[in-house]
């Protein structure tokens, strides 16, 4: 049974609907390894068409029929006398499991700036990720608070349609070329007719991205490259010295996502946009007003402020045994977990995207791919021993979890001299996986029963 808040599958590629939203990570990595689709139209697909290809899986594996929409989880309790998960909905609903995963991904509930007074203002407001499109963007003067991922790909779809666009910075980003295009007809016709070519073609794909880990991972001084070609992007999109200075980032590149846009320097260049740099310092009726005391006009407001990343549980209450909530046991030790998938203390409970199994480099469909098939493995593991439970050793977390973090120490996510939400209150890095992502396929490829205490029922 697989529980689901909103009315339809998709998460991400459901949710944001902002205009220009597309992947930047290739289409055709970007997919299931074992659904190709020889038909992306680009090279980076629009969200629509994503949205499609995760429809049209669902109804091809007929999962449909196991989904429950409008059902958001709000807490499973582990029962240890008989061994299994009783789940309840926010709405108190309650189902007993044997084995509970949580598929929840880390950025879907948006996040808003605390800005003074921003209860007063009587123009619209809205976040990118609740894009209100019967909000008639034409003519309008428009406040864009945030220059993350999705900014920059909207804000260069409505800079030509507003009459004045505010864009509220608080930190530049790096952003490189987007080798976007489309595929050609005889690209599609070969990828149909001779799959092995589409193989190739993913593979190449996923090399090249995978080649970006030397210098985010092994030795961050091989960013210096990077940041010389982007420096360069800056100075041949921008002619404005000035602006030029807004844009261009003080932290290594890499140390948060590296963006892909031909289209947002350009942008930033028009007559109707400028880039204020100066912080908010509150907004009034009609207005925001700046630290440096100039106060704009604007109608509306548009969050592109990203999402609250607290931890891979989101607003759920886990509770294993002894009635112990995961956050209480991640308080001593900090957000971790073996592989990213299991937590010791609570047994056949399982993650996808747990900690430092997010990625800044690649396709994060790759680690869900890699994932699955190690839980399915534990869940094979499980249902061949009726009524056992299957725990992670506390000792082989920790140890993962020591190794894990020495690694990240020296990588360019903390070392890069930026803040993000890559890291936790203490500056570790709970998010990101440190490596290649085939060290992570390698290792999540075959489950040892070994590093788990398989416990039966009470
Ligand atoms: P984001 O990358 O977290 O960017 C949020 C932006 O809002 C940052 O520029 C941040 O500034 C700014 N901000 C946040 N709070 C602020 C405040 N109080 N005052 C002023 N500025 C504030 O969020 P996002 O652009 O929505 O993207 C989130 C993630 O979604 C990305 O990192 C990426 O993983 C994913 N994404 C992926 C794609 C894709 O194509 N694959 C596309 C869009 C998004 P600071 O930098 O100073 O914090």
């Amino acid at each position: 049974m697989v529980y689901e808040k909103a009315h339809d599958i998709g998460g991400t590629w459901r949710d944001n609907l902002y205009p220009g939203c597309a992947c930047d990570v290739p289409s055709h990595l970007y997919s299931y390894s074992f659904e190709p689709n020889p038909n992306w139209s680009r090279m980076f697909a629009p969200q629509h068409e994503i949205w499609d290809y995760l429809r049209r899986c669902a109804q091809k594996y007929d999962l449909l029929p196991h989904m429950r929409f409008g059902s958001e989880v709000a807490s499973a309790e582990f029962d240890a006398d008989k061994g299994w998960w009783r789940v309840t909905t926010v709405d108190g609903r309650c189902v007993t499991a044997r084995i509970v995963v949580s598929g929840i991904g880390a950025l879907s509930i948006p996040a808003y700036p605390k800005v003074p007074g921003i209860e007063r203002f009587e123009g619209k407001t809205f976040h990118s990720a609740r894009w209100d499109s019967d909000y008639p963007l034409l003519d309008k003067r428009v406040a864009v608070i945030g220059t993350g991922a999705s900014a920059i790909q909207f804000v260069p779809a409505i800079a030509p349609i507003v009459s004045q666009l505010d864009l509220y910075q608080r930190t530049p980003p790096w952003v490189l070329s987007k080798p976007d295009r489309a595929m050609t007809a005889v690209e599609k016709a070969l990828f149909k007719f001779l799959p092995a070519t589409q193989k190739l073609f993913r593979g190449g794909i996923y090399w090249w991205m995978e080649s970006r880990v030397l210098g985010l991972a092994v030795d961050p001084r091989a960013m210096k490259l990077a940041e010389a070609y982007a420096k360069f992007f800056i100075n041949r999109s921008i002619k404005d010295p000035k602006l030029r200075r807004k844009v261009t980032p003080d932290y290594t590149i890499g140390c948060k996502r590296i963006l892909m846009s031909d289209e947002y320097y350009p942008a930033l260049t028009r007559d109707n946009v400028d880039v204020i740099t100066s912080g908010i310092r509150e907004v009034k009726e009609h207005s925001l007003v700046t630290e440096d005391g100039v106060e704009r006009p604007a109608d509306a407001i548009i969050y592109g402020t990203g999402f609250q990343v607290s931890d891979p549980i989101g607003p759920m209450k886990i509770f294993g045994v002894q009635g112990k909530e995961v956050r209480e046991t991640w308080k001593d030790s900090g957000t971790e977990a073996y592989l990213g998938v299991s937590v010791a203390g609570f047994p056949n409970f399982f993650l996808l995207l747990g900690p430092n199994t997010g990625l800044g480099h690649t396709s994060i469909v790759f680690m869900i791919e890699a994932q699955v098939n190690y839980v399915m493995q534990a869940v094979r593991h499980v249902l061949k021993h009726p009524s056992a439970t299957l725990d992670v050793k506390p000792e082989v977390q920790l140890r993962f979890n020591q190794k894990l973090q020495s690694r990240l120490d020296e990588a360019v996510w903390s070392a890069g001299g930026c803040k993000s939400w890559y890291l936790d209150e203490f500056g570790k890095n709970r998010t990101l996986w440190p490596s290649f992502t085939f060290e992570y396929w390698m290792r999540t490829r075959k489950f040892e029963p070994m590093k788990y205490a398989l416990a039966a029922a009470r």
